[in-house]
């Protein structure tokens, strides 16, 4: 199934003259197990697309569709749920909770929605051993180096077995080894199946997914990799 598709989706921030065209008619489908990158200069609506497909923020027109569902299709209510249980969000400065140990803020999610304390700690556990600081799991952020901090922001986003994880410029902050690891681990995460979209400025990072699409004023100027099977995974969405 496909996991993330976006139909003709446009979004214009602001209104009148000071009205910014960010997304204009963006078509993209990503599936299972794959991993796609965006790349494009800055202001060419890569941040926007990604809040798109997190149900961070609505198109002005066309649709998004999540495991199937049309996010317009959802109440405000539902959406946030299917943004806890099924969305994973990795942003550029970590954003983490300072006063929460690491476990605690990977916990937090599944707290929301309703997990018993235990149950979200050995969950959180697992995810923080999975990205290899399981014995981090009760440090405070403040503690821990970018790289530390940001694999407990992949571990959050991933917690659960979230279907779709969106990174936007997850590298952005570390030193060059250190990103190569944080994409070894979305790539390992993609291979396992989830989906994942990443934004990034660096082709090597970029070398990591399947394929790249490029924007250039909202527009999707670009496409490598195998874009044939682009109008069959749309096709599928209902
Ligand atoms: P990128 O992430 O590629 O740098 P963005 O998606 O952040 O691009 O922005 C695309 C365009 O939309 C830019 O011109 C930006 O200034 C504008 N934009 C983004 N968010 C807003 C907003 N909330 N209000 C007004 N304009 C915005
Ligand atoms: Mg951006």
């Amino acid at each position: 199934m496909t996991a993330l598709t976006l139909r003709e989706v446009s979004r214009v921030h602001g209104q009148g003259e000071t009205a910014v065209e960010a997304l204009r008619g963006v078509d993209l489908a990503v599936s299972a197990g794959e991993l796609v990158a965006v790349m494009g200069p800055s202001g060419s609506g890569k941040s926007t697309l990604l809040n798109l497909a997190g149900g961070l923020d609505a198109p002005t027109a066309g649709h998004v569709h999540v495991d199937g569902t049309a996010l317009d299709s959802l109440s405000r209510r539902e959406l946030a749920k299917l943004r806890r249980r099924s969305i994973g969000y990795v942003f550029q400065d970590f954003n983490l909770i300072p006063s929460l140990t690491a476990a605690e803020n990977v916990a937090l999610p599944l707290e929301l929605d309703g997990a018993s304390v235990r149950r979200a700690r050995h969950a959180a556990r697992s995810a923080l051993d999975g990205v290899g600081i399981g014995d981090l799991a009760e440090r405070f952020p403040d503690a821990m180096s970018g790289g530390q901090q940001q694999r407990v922001a992949i571990a959050r986003a991933v917690v659960g077995d979230r279907r779709l994880i969106l990174a936007d410029e997850p590298t952005g902050a570390l030193d060059t080894q250190t990103g190569e690891t944080v994409l070894k681990l979305l790539r390992a995460r993609c291979d396992a199946g989830a989906a994942g979209v990443l934004v990034t400025h660096d082709a090597r990072h970029a070398g990591w997914a399947d394929r790249v699409i490029f924007l250039r004023d909202g527009r999707v100027v670009d496409a490598s990799g195998p874009l044939a099977s682009v109008d069959t995974l749309l096709s599928e969405a209902p």
